[in-house]
């Protein structure tokens, strides 16, 4: 039997051919998803570590949410869709 490590979802199996006509396995860890936007699910592109929001949202969405969250400290209400970002921040 593997080793313990390999035995998860997260290793890939791939079978190739010896010359000696024998068939083996060798593992390799599987790519993970790429992160797409919380609200509009467009791809993320790049991320930086510092920047606020940098795997949740994409830009458009960021600026959107930023100008929603300072209109929200002047007592107007939040849009629904930025609702769940600010209770994931309050923990
Ligand atoms: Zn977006």
């Amino acid at each position: 039997m593997v080793e313990p490590g390999k035995r998860t979802k997260k290793m890939r199996k791939i079978f190739y051919r010896t010359p000696g006509g024998e068939t083996r396995t060798r593992y390799k860890r599987r790519k993970s998803k790429k992160k797409s936007c919380e609200i509009c699910g467009r791809q993320i592109q790049g991320k930086r570590p510092g920047r606020a929001y940098s795997q949740k949202l994409c830009p458009s969405c960021l600026e959107e949410f930023l100008k929603a969250k300072a209109r929200a400290e002047e007592g107007q209400p939040i849009p629904l869709k930025f609702r769940h970002l600010l209770k994931s921040e309050a923990e």
